[in-house]
């Protein structure tokens, strides 16, 4: 029987070759109608016989473009119009609706057979493109998305590429960055003094080839930004690579040809493998079965940051040298933001890389690569930048009024929020250096232009100190500004990825945020929905001697915990100031104090002579998590301390002024207690993780039993490690509670814009 359908679908699903795709299938199914690109997605009317639209609309579900994300798919029946045929129609465009721009992403595969057929016309062309892959957010200028307003409009398309272009049953039917060797960009060689040393692709392949083997270090131009190159396996390479990049501790990603290479030397679940794979390539955190790449990569960490290739340079290297190892970490210097401008690299990294390998593309908008561990087959985000933004978080309701969320001032993402959706940028970093400021700025304004947006209402941290507290008032100027208090964001930003609209029960432990009190938390759990939040419980208040400073030279914090135990002469001797930071803490000069559980972390790490001085955030919760991580096979007087501790876990805990605090006293007189008596660093360390975990499960069991909530939210940096994530979730899994955390956001301060963006809209 004949049919008429209107179908309506909602989400991105323009400029991802959505148009063609239904082209493609109608023709396939011999269906007549049309599509339609308008204000609000893309609407189609087929009419044929019903078994024949029925299976054009199963396609259209299971089988569109690499590119689109389908929020909402309508179908209506109407009466026939007898159609002849089958078009594209001319886009409807009443009014200015938000254009999206999809992500960075990897070679596709036919893109990749190309590359690699000696009888195709863009064989071994390092800027094939298409529809379904390649760089976009990077290169887009200005809105409307065409060629025109990219950085590939100084390309002027030859005769071919431009058949393609308007060919709706291409596969580059309106790729605005397509191109080939006769029309589109090139690759450039340089030393490291901008002498050019090649323009022919298969030469600078073979140069970069060698100088790997020589042990060079290569800055490689990617889609976001310059990567740092060199050999992952030769120490002395590494080693200089962290010399010259002043950074000792803070560990490099790798890249590897395929999967099969990767499985050679680390362990990888079906859920890894998968983010590997995808077409958005993060760096995932893989644990080492075997040890092939140099001890310097991670320092101490059984776990490397892998890629696999995803630029066609990238594939390219690896389809003529299959075996290599290869670190591909960002081209910057210490902490500053990645180089992506030409100019900038050979500036910036002069003193790092040793030769240059670019291209006549602009880069507009830099990314640097995502990063996502697993835990339980959940991955997990640490960092969500390339391949990721700008896809929009999609809101159930529109929003009446336009939102700009400046986000934290550590890990900082921003974010924008219009119509149905909220945009977060990417990964910017942290905005203490005037360097990144000023990428700040200028990304936010950039945001601004190619999202077409205009905000009343602008959201912050609640901490005056903060950057983004300053740069959001100037930006807001007599506009609305709603501030937020960083772990309620924390919280709220779990809430908003699991549309939860009750009260939750949620835990942000982290490294530092602003209190409504005036000090430093990060030990808190509140009772919170999106709006307001009561402060239930947290770790008990110790002094920060030195404020910032003891950030970075941890063992002030060790000392500063210490010091009221009444140990603290046992250690620290050796260091220069202990006597200084005595009386500091005596006298309370300069001592703010601070809850923060990721600082217990640092003071602990410390105190068990672990670290002393750190030259990266997390570094000491990181090497405490290593070496609780290596205690595999506990002693039996373990075993036993831990048993009578769990049975005597409430006495960490007191309530005071209506509020439960969890004695951090005593958690540090216990690990000194275990010091004392020798037990190892390692069994310590374990059962500091499990004496937080068992303490936090108390507290949040009374808190259950006074409210009847069940579900419990857990957010915050502090989560990043894995034994104190996995043995909470483990715990009140086990005592029948829906736990939550972030999947598709940084469970960092990376999703604090995404809880302000929450906390206001209605
Ligand atoms: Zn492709
Ligand atoms: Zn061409
Ligand atoms: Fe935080």
């Amino acid at each position: 029987m004949v049919k008429r359908f209107v179908i309506r679908v909602n989400g991105i699903v323009q400029g991802v070759g959505f148009r063609p795709f239904i082209y493609r299938l109608a023709l396939e199914h011999q269906i007549k109608g049309y599509v339609l690109n308008d204000t609000e997605g893309v609407t189609i009317e087929i009419e044929g016989d019903e078994q024949r639209l029925k299976s054009f609309l199963e396609k259209l579900k299971n089988e569109f473009p690499p590119l689109a994300v389908i929020q909402e798919i309508k179908v209506e029946e109407k009466p026939l119009k007898g159609f002849k045929n089958f078009i594209i129609k001319k886009s409807r465009t009443t009014s200015r609706k938000t254009t999206f721009i999809p992500p960075d992403t990897n070679l596709c595969k036919d893109c990749l057979k190309e590359l690699f057929d000696p009888s195709d016309r863009r064989y071994f062309y390092p800027f094939i493109v298409c529809t379904h892959c390649g760089p976009r957010f990077s290169i887009v200028k200005d809105i409307p998305y065409d060629r025109n307003n990219t950085s590939m409009a100084e390309f002027k398309m030859c005769e071919e590429c431009k058949r393609e272009y308007e060919d709706p049953l291409n596969r580059r039917f309106h790729t605005q960055p397509t191109a080939c060797p006769v029309c589109g960009p090139s690759l450039f060689l340089y030393d490291k003094k901008k002498t050019l040393l090649s323009s022919d692709t298969k030469t600078i392949l073979k140069s970069v080839l060698e100088f790997i083997k020589q042990g060079k270090i290569i800055a490689v131009k990617s889609y976001g930004g310059f990567h740092l190159v060199c050999d992952a396996c030769k120490d002395e390479v590494v080693l200089e690579l962290r010399k010259r990049k002043r950074r000792p501790f803070k560990p490099f990603a790798i890249m590897v040809a395929d999967i099969e290479k990767a499985e050679e030397f680390l362990y990888i679940s079906p859920v890894e493998k998968e983010l590997l794979l995808s077409k958005e390539r993060p760096i995932v955190l893989l644990k080492e079965k075997k040890k092939v790449v140099s001890k310097f990569v991670a320092p101490g960490l059984s776990y490397l940051g892998v890629m696999l290739p995803y630029t066609p340079f990238h594939h390219l290297l690896f389809f003529l040298n299959k075996d290599m190892i290869l670190v591909m970490t960002s081209g910057n210097f210490s902490d500053e933001p990645i180089c992506f401008k030409d100019e900038e690299a050979f500036e910036r990294l002069k003193n790092i890389a040793d030769y240059f390998v670019t291209y006549n593309r602009e880069i507009v908008s830099h990314s640097d690569d995502s990063v996502i561990f697993v835990l339980k087959e959940t991955p997990i985000f640490i960092r969500r930048s390339k391949g990721f933004v700008p896809v929009p978080f999609i809101l159930k309701k529109e929003l009446q009024k336009e939102i700009f969320a400046g986000g934290g001032d550590l890990k900082n993402c921003f974010a924008i929020a219009k119509e149905k959706f909220v945009i977060l940028s990417q990964y910017l970093g942290d905005l203490e250096y005037r360097v990144t400021q000023e990428v700040y700025e200028r990304t936010v304004k950039h945001f601004f232009k190619i999202f077409d947006l205009n905000p009343e209402i602008f959201v912050c941290d609640m901490h005056p100190g903060y950057f983004t507290t300053r740069i959001v008032k100037e930006l807001a100027g007599d506009r609305e500004i709603i501030r937020v208090q960083h772990h309620h964001a924390h919280i709220i930003s779990v809430m908003m990825e699991h549309e939860i609209e009750e009260p939750v029960i949620g835990i942000a432990f982290d490294g530092t945020g602003y209190g409504t009190d005036g000090n430093l938390w990060g030990s808190e759990i509140l009772i919170a929905d999106r709006k307001k939040f009561t402060r239930m419980a947290h770790f008990s208040y110790f002094p920060l001697p030195g404020g910032e400073k003891a950030i970075k030279e941890v063992w002030r914090i060790g000392l500063s915990l210490l010091w009221k135990t009444g140990f603290y002469k046992d250690f620290f001797s050796e260091e220069n100031y202990r006597d200084i930071v005595l009386t500091q803490l005596e006298k309370r000069i300069n001592t703010p104090l601070s809850c923060s559980i990721g600082r217990i972390f640092d003071g602990v790490a410390s105190i068990l002579g672990i670290v002393k001085v750190v030259s990266t955030e997390a570094e000491a919760p990181q090497k405490l998590e290593e070496k609780a991580l290596n205690c595999t096979n506990p002693s039996r007087k373990f075993l036993e301390i831990k048993k009578r501790l769990f049975k005597n876990i409430s006495l960490f805990i007191s309530k005071e002024k209506g509020e439960w605090i969890i004695s951090t006293e005593e958690v540090i007189k216990t690990v000194v207690t275990l010091l004392k008596e020798g037990m190892s660093i390692e069994e310590i360390s374990l059962l500091f993780h499990l004496i937080i975990i068992k303490v936090v499960k108390k507290l949040v069991d009374i808190l259950r039993e006074e409210t009847r909530i069940k579900k419990v939210v857990l957010s915050g940096g502090a989560f990043q490690n894995r034994l104190l994530l996995k043995g909470l979730w483990q715990e009140f899994e086990d005592s029948g509670y829906q736990v939550f955390f972030p999947v598709k956001y940084p469970i960092n301060d990376g999703g604090i814009a995404l809880g302000q963006v929450g906390f206001v809209i209605p």
